[in-house]
C-alpha cells in the first residue's frame, strides 16, 4: 500500500502540536493519532492493563494506553506525550543509528558518538568533538528527509558553516548539484505545515 509520507502532517487534523516551555513536542493526541511514513508506523490503542504498554517491531509501535484512559485534560495529554516519546525513543535509537552509520560509511565521514534527544527545536546538531545529536522526532519525517538531516549534520563535521563549500559538499551526499537546497526547501515546507497546526 502506498502511504504518502506527508499524510501524517497534512491530512490528520488530530496531529496538532505545540512546543512547550520544556521544548518537548506536545501533540494533541487521541486514539485517531498515528504516524505513518514510508519508514515507520505508530498508533494508539486502549489496552487492558492499568498501565501503558508498548508493542514494538523495528519499524513500528503500537502504544496501548491504560484501560479506560482518555486523552482529556492537560496532565493526561502531557503524560501521553511522554509515553509517545518513550515509544519513539527506542525505535529512533535503532533506525537513526543504522541510517547514520550507512551514510557516514558510504561517504567516508568519521563521527564519534550519536545521541538521540527529545528535542523539537531542531532536528539535529553536531559538535566539534564530532558528536552527532539527532531528535527522536525525526521518525515523523519520511526517510529521504531523515537522511537529508543526517547528511546535513555529517557535512558540518567537514564544514562548520553554511558556506557555498558546505552546500557543494552536501550535494555530493544528497544526489548531485542542487539536491541539498531542494531537500532543505522540502523540509522547510513540511516544518511550516507543522507550525500552521500549532495550538495558539
Ligand atoms: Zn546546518
Amino acid at each position: 500500500m502506498a502511504i504518502s509520507p506527508f499524510s501524517f502532517f497534512i491530512n490528520s487534523r488530530s496531529a496538532v502540536f505545540t512546543t512547550s516551555l520544556l521544548q518537548h513536542m506536545i501533540f494533541k493526541l487521541n486514539y485517531d493519532f498515528q504516524i505513518s511514513t514510508d519508514l515507520y508506523h505508530l498508533h494508539f490503542e486502549e489496552g487492558r492493563e492499568p498501565h501503558a504498554t508498548i508493542k514494538r517491531t523495528p519499524e513500528s509501535a503500537i502504544v496501548y494506553m491504560p484501560k479506560g484512559f482518555r486523552f482529556e485534560g492537560a496532565a493526561s495529554l502531557e503524560w501521553a506525550n511522554k509515553v509517545l516519546a518513550t515509544a519513539l525513543r527506542n525505535n529512533a535509537q535503532v533506525i537513526l543509528t543504522q541510517r547514520l552509520r550507512n551514510i557516514a560509511t558510504t561517504h567516508n565521514i568519521q563521527f564519534n558518538r550519536l545521541t538521540i534527544k527529545d528535542v523539537s527545536t531542531r532536528w539535529g546538531s553536531c559538535s566539534s568533538l564530532r558528536n552527532v545529536n539527532l531528535s527522536l522526532w525525526l521518525l515523523l519525517l519520511p526517510s529521504h528527509l531523515i537522511d537529508y538531516v543526517i547528511a546535513h549534520e555529517l557535512c558540518h563535521l567537514k564544514e562548520l558553516n553554511h558556506s557555498p563549500a558546505f552546500w557543494a559538499e552536501l550535494d555530493k551526499l544528497c544526489g548531485g548539484t542542487g539536491s541539498a537546497k531542494r531537500l532543505d526547501k522540502e523540509l522547510g515546507t513540511l516544518e511550516r505545515a507543522i507550525m500552521a497546526q500549532r495550538i495558539k
